[in-house]
């Protein structure tokens, strides 16, 4: 072997290593690759089909030992997928924050949201949510939220079971309400107390309380009036029995004392006839005086008997009278007692407890009433509706009892301004009617605004305080074709006039 090729031959030992190297170093480059494609294509799987294909493409290709030139269109249309998933996930993103924003500002306007909660809230959508670089972030702030949700609705659902929470509305309407029941006396101790207790106390366990002090007593007066009730009935239904009895007794007695009567009569005529037969067949004076003697005797015995008998008729008969006359007078009494109890009871259920004045069922009699009249005699009536101003700030600065003081000298006040002739009753809370039967409206305007004036001059003092007290009317007159409900409404919304012109007011409506 010459010098030259023994160098070829080295030369091209050494390119074929070389090559080797060369391929064994492509082949890593191509497992490389392939190991990337699938790693790429497993941590992309399920979020895009076409993305999922085109990677799987990607890696049989580079599996069957494809050139990395025959690679390259596969790779760029890989990249043009990539990016067009790169777009879906940021619009993504964006949905989801926006998403997350206005789930959590929604959160934020919740009434009972927990002062933490809150704050934490705030500092998310403030902050941490435009923090976020990845889509991985979300997942610990959405877990967040749905924590803060959690709490805000255990918070939301607590204040119906919790004893503290305050409650004004209902007690205001318990109060109302045990304003317009009249007890019997010996209640009215309890519902004081139980007055007190509403105004001082507004809580739900105190509500509860009340309400259930409020329906036992309702349940008490309640049975004692079906027990007074059944109470008559049945000694109603005992003297009349008794009654009966005596009647009866009475009957059979002029019966049996008839029948003895009689008979002693038949006896004294058929002795009075054999008298008479036997004295016309005396033959002696002696005979005849010894037989008129006898008989006489006899006769006068039986007459004595029958006055006796008559006697003690007449006066069995006078106790027995006497005895009816007591029962009868006896019902009578207890008729005429019960009818006193219905009457009174009727009375009261149509006066207001607190204010004395006539309520709204008392209201709604005398309306249909005088609305009947003003059909058919198509006379002048006036129909106001009274609010007072601002009634609800007297309560919540001077508390309720100094609210229902002021209900009361307003109605006395009211009462104390309308003719004989009107009728003032109060309509509910701080409302009153007056029906003014006989009153065009063009005449009532003066003496309606004098009764404003009179409220408003009423010096009322509250805590060491001068307090003015102002009332809205609105006023309207019943014209053809109404109902009473129209004119009603009328009336009313001349009180929302008043009202909207500033209060303290009067506001008539033709
Ligand atoms: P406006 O001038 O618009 O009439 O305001 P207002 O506050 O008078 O009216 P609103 O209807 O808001 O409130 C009426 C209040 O009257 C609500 C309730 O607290 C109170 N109220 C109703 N009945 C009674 C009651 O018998 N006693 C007391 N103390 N307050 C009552
Ligand atoms: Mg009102
Ligand atoms: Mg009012």
């Amino acid at each position: 072997m010459t010098d030259k090729t023994v160098l070829l031959e080295k030369k091209l030992s050494q390119a074929i290593s070389a090559r080797k190297t060369l391929e064994e170093a492509k082949k890593t480059q191509v497992s490389m690759l392939s190991d990337f494609a699938t790693r790429l294509s497993f941590s992309c799987r399920g979020q895009d089909v076409a993305l999922d294909n085109q990677l799987a493409k990607f890696r049989s290709a580079l599996n069957k030992g494809m050139e990395i030139e025959q690679l390259t269109p596969l790779i760029e249309t890989t990249i043009a997928q990539l990016k067009q998933q790169e777009a879906v996930y940021e619009a993504n993103e964006r949905a989801l924050t926006t998403h997350i924003q206005s789930a959590g500002k929604q959160l934020q306007k919740l009434k009972g949201l927990p002062d933490d909660t809150r704050r934490k809230l705030r500092h998310v959508l403030d902050h941490e949510l435009g923090d976020i670089k990845a889509v991985s972030e979300f997942v610990p702030l959405l877990e967040k939220i749905l924590q803060f949700y959690m709490q805000t609705l255990q918070a939301k659902a607590a204040p119906e079971f919790s004893s503290s929470t305050r409650n004004p509305e209902l007690a205001i309407e318990l109060l109302s309400l045990t304003n317009e029941l009249v007890f019997e006396e010996d209640v009215s101790e309890q519902i004081k107390q139980i007055k007190q207790s509403l105004s001082a106390d507004d809580s739900v366990d105190s509500l509860l309380d009340n309400s259930v002090s409020i329906i036992r007593i309702f349940a008490k007066s309640i049975a004692r009036e079906r027990q007074s009730a059944q109470g008559f009935l049945v000694s109603l239904n005992q003297t009349l029995e008794e009654l009966h009895k005596s009647i009866v007794e009475t009957t059979n007695q002029s019966k049996s004392v008839n029948h003895e009567v009689s008979a002693l009569n038949k006896r004294i005529e058929e002795k009075i006839s054999t008298l008479n037969h036997q004295t016309q067949q005396a033959t002696s004076i002696t005979e005849l005086k010894q037989l008129v003697d006898n008989e006489l005797k006899e006769l006068s015995k039986d007459l004595i008997e029958r006055e006796n008998i008559e006697r003690r008729d007449k006066e069995v008969l006078l106790q027995s009278f006497d005895k009816i006359n007591d029962r009868i007078n006896l019902l009578e009494t207890k008729v005429t007692n019960y009818k006193k109890r219905l009457n009174e009871q009727k009375f009261k259920s149509l006066l207001d407890g607190l204010t004395k004045l006539p309520n709204r069922a008392a209201f709604d009699d005398r309306y249909n009433q005088e609305f009947h009249l003003f059909e058919v005699h198509n006379s002048d009536v006036t129909l106001v509706v009274i609010d007072v101003d601002h009634f609800k700030s007297i309560n919540d600065k001077y508390g309720h009892s100094a609210g229902d003081k002021t209900l009361q000298v307003i109605a006395r006040a009211l009462k104390k301004s309308i003719r004989k002739a009107d009728f003032i009753a109060r309509y509910g809370g701080e409302e009153f009617v007056l029906l003014m039967p006989g009153m065009p409206l063009s005449s009532a305007q003066s003496p309606l605004e004098k009764i404003r004036n009179t409220v408003k001059a009423i010096p009322f003092r509250f805590k060491e305080k001068e307090v003015q007290i102002t009332i809205s009317l609105g006023a309207t007159q019943l014209k053809k074709g109404d109902t009473p409900l129209t004119a009603f409404d009328r009336a009313d919304n001349a009180l929302y006039d008043a009202k909207n012109s500033g209060r303290d007011k009067l506001c008539i409506r033709e």
